[in-house]
């Protein structure tokens, strides 16, 4: 990958970087599915002390890479590396090493005191606990460095490059337009809210039997690929060549466990098709969560969701599920679409979805700003939802309390499943020019798909930063005109 002896040895040096971030990621993956419950302290000890590891083995490269950068005619996969390396080294030279184990410890409180307060839906329990965490990603803020505004090196955290006029940028453009599609579809009732198969109940094993068909269709690789059960599903790529999924079974409404199979075979898709030769390197990896997430949102809505995809899937579902029996593929159409505007993110459908993610970050803009207070918060928190999605909170648990993010510190990261979302509209656009993508989709194709996704995204990983990313696949970075063009023509079309 590289003739620069300096990168040379700096990818050598990485090997062990990548085996712990190897380890890590499956004592992580083990945490959520085996992990016998009583283990969390020492599986806790274990991760802290490997992660410490890490970071001393990172930091250790910072000679070297000061030399690399000073080398020209460096190629994209070498340049690539060092940005990708440099965005760690940024992060553990600027922010002491007292700041962050503050903020670990104060995480893991937070998110203790959290599930108690949800579970009690009394925000003033959590209250000083977001209290310290606010000060404390000031004070991270501080640290690393910004232009203009706080909020922006945190976004760039999550997202490289990403700044509060970005994201500004995209959703004045986008959320007028979704008022307007939303109140237009609710108005017509064509997406009907309820739905019979929602309080359908299925066996367990008989949907199990449907995601793997799916898996099936979307062509998982049997050697390389696993599912397994967690409490909230997720995807782990702990190398090219082993990527892991979750799902869980509720019993009712079997469209939440097919989509979220759905959404975390995109992300695996994504990790899986990576150039090979990336493995045990930086690049290995994802450029952002916002490009990542447009690949899980892609597969979920505008191929999951779509009237070409029930129809392929329609005779596996008549197979397994009795609740489909007098259920024709316009049934399932409406159920896999229902519209309702709904307080909770997670339930959120495509209309709806991006009013949750514009009202956390407005929120956690002012909040890092110093433009609000904690105590502020609920309220304000209840008047955005009644503005965005017409519907007031009954209580803290179904409001400001119900997402972990805030608990594990983790500020800038909401917008990125708007911008996955963006993204994934500009993804519906590019690839319906190079191949009929309702015509592959009916047709059970889908390794058409997968092999346009590979060829324009997947196979750099991490050799270039989101935006340039975007520059060289759709020549323009999160326009949501494509996203808004895509739901005004399946909802109003
Ligand atoms: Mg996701």
């Amino acid at each position: 990958m590289s003739e620069n002896s300096f990168v040379k040895e700096i990818l050598e040096r990485f090997k062990p970087i990548w085996a712990l971030n190897h380890a890590l990621g499956l004592l992580d993956w083990d945490l959520e599915t085996y992990m016998p419950s009583g283990s969390s302290s020492a599986r806790g000890s274990a991760q802290a002390r490997l992660a410490l590891t890490k970071q001393e083995k990172v930091i250790a490269l910072t000679p070297l890479v000061a030399q690399a950068r000073k080398t020209s005619g460096l190629n994209d996969f070498e340049n690539g590396a060092l940005r990708m390396i440099m965005r760690d080294l940024d992060y553990y030279t600027k922010v002491p090493p007292t700041l962050v184990e503050e903020l670990q410890r104060t995480a893991t409180e937070a998110t203790v005191v959290w599930r108690e307060a949800r579970r009690n839906s009394d925000f003033t329990l959590f209250k000083p606990h977001l209290d310290r965490m606010i000060e404390l990603k000031k004070q991270e803020a501080e640290k690393l460095g910004y232009d203009g505004h706080p909020y922006n090196a945190l976004l760039n955290r999550f997202e490289e490059g990403l700044t509060i006029g970005d994201v500004d940028r995209t959703f004045s453009r986008l959320i007028p337009k979704l008022k307007r599609i939303l109140s237009k579809v609710v108005t017509a009732g064509k997406f009907p809210p309820n739905h019979p198969l929602e309080s359908a109940e299925y066996e367990e094993a008989s949907m199990k039997q449907v995601n793997r068909e799916i898996l099936n269709l979307l062509g998982m690789p049997e050697q390389t690929f696993r599912m397994d059960i967690s409490a909230h599903p997720f995807t782990k790529g702990l190398s090219i060549t082993d990527v892991r999924i979750t799902t869980r079974y509720k019993r009712t409404s079997f469209k939440d466990t097919l989509f979220s199979v759905i959404h975390e075979c995109g992300h695996a898709i994504h990790r899986l098709q990576m150039d090979p030769s990336f493995e045990y390197t930086p690049l290995v990896n994802t450029t952002s969560l916002g490009v990542n997430e447009s690949q899980s949102r892609f597969w979920e809505n505008f191929v999951g969701r779509s009237r070409d995809f029930v129809k392929l899937i329609y005779p596996i579902l008549k197979r397994n599920l009795g609740s489909t029996a007098s259920c024709n593929e316009e049934d399932i159409y409406r159920y896999f679409n229902a519209v309702r505007p709904s307080p909770i993110r997670v339930e959120a459908d495509e209309l709806t979805y991006n009013f949750h993610i514009i009202l956390r970050y407005e929120l956690e803009k002012r909040l890092i700003g110093g433009e609000t207070s904690v105590s502020e918060i609920p309220s304000l928190w209840n008047d955005m939802m009644d503005e965005y999605v017409g519907i007031r909170p009954a209580n803290d648990e179904e409001g400001v309390l119900q997402d972990i993010h805030w608990s594990d510190g983790e500020f800038g990261y909401f917008p990125t499943y708007s911008l996955g979302n963006v993204i994934a509209g500009m993804v519906f656009h590019k690839i319906r020019k190079d191949i009929d993508l309702e015509a592959v989709v009916k047709s059970g194709r889908l390794v058409d798909v997968k092999k346009w996704l590979q060829q324009q995204i997947h196979t750099w990983g991490g050799t270039y930063s989101p935006k340039v990313l975007q520059q060289k696949v759709f020549g323009e970075v999160y326009n949501p005109d494509w996203l808004i063009d895509y739901l005004e023509q399946k909802f109003l079309g």
